[in-house]
């Protein structure tokens, strides 16, 4: 059945009236939402800063793995300082780890 003019308009009313509400309810998500966002970005900032301020490069931008099945691994890497360093990717290393500046140790 079709509604007649009075419940359309009706309808339409509370639609208005609910408008607010959504807008409201919109922005306090995109509020939530902006706000994770802007947490992430400034974790993802201050490990680079840290990793700028060591004079390294962070372990995301190297592309650090803390495990590898390569024989790529950081105890065989020129870069390693044992037990747990690396001469330029920030952070404690593993030496079972490995990124993409790895560099065979001379023999
Ligand atoms: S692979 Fe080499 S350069 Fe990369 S984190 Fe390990 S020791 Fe550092």
């Amino acid at each position: 059945m079709l509604p007649d003019r009075e419940s359309a308009r009706s309808t339409s009313d509370e639609d208005l009236h609910s408008s607010p509400i959504s807008r409201r309810i919109f922005l306090r998500r995109g509020a939530y939402v902006l706000g994770g966002a802007t947490i992430a970005a400034g974790a993802a900032l201050t490990a680079q800063t840290a990793a700028a301020a060591s004079g390294k490069v962070s372990q995301a931008q190297a592309g650090y793995k803390a495990t590898t099945k390569s024989a790529s691994r950081c105890d065989t890497c020129a870069h390693f300082e044992a037990p747990s360093a690396c001469k330029i990717v920030d952070g404690s290393v593993s030496p079972s780890g490995s990124c993409n500046f790895f560099a065979p140790r001379p023999k």
